[in-house]
């Protein structure tokens, strides 16, 4: 495995950078609003993809101008990155179902990213999750182990 020990903000920030001139010919910004410096065990380009997926996700769902932001924290055991839209949200009844392969809403999707991301952290011993409660956006959070607590 291609594993290594990392620090996760500079692959978010890496993302960012990719991620921004796209954004904003949506007129999306995307921040980062706080900072984080716990060293976990990483495949670097796997996770990398990840937040591409998650924030390709974000600047599909935005309608019109606003913000992605994106925070990472830590606790005891986890780091968790929050990637938070101010898009349209997920209906309640079809946030089950997000993860499964092929599901789409757009005319153009595949369906597959999220099978991917979810795979990927699995692959990590971490968590991935979504909230969303209707007109209020949605937040994708990834939990991924500490170094020290693997
Ligand atoms: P795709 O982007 O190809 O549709 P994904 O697996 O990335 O496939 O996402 C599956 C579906 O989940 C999307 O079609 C969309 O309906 C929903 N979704 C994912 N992220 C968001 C988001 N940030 N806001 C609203 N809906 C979302
Ligand atoms: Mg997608």
């Amino acid at each position: 495995n291609n594993q290594t020990v990392c620090q996760i903000q500079p692959i978010v920030d890496e993302v960012i950078s990719l991620m921004q001139t796209h954004a904003k010919q949506y007129d999306v910004e995307i921040i980062r609003s706080n900072s984080c410096e716990a060293l976990l065990y990483l495949d670097r380009s796997q996770i990398k993809q990840v937040f591409i997926n998650l924030v390709k996700n974000a600047i599909e769902a935005m309608q019109s101008e606003g913000t992605i932001d994106i925070s990472i924290d830590q606790n005891e055991n986890n780091c968790n990155v929050y990637i938070e839209d101010e898009g349209p949200g997920i209906p309640q009844h079809l946030l089950h179902k997000i993860k499964e392969p092929f599901f789409t809403t757009k005319e153009e999707g595949t369906g597959l990213g999220l099978m991917i991301t979810n795979r990927i952290i699995e692959n990590h011993n971490g968590e991935f999750k979504v909230e969303s409660s209707e007109s209020e956006g949605a937040t994708c959070i990834v939990s991924l182990p500490l170094h020290d607590h693997e």
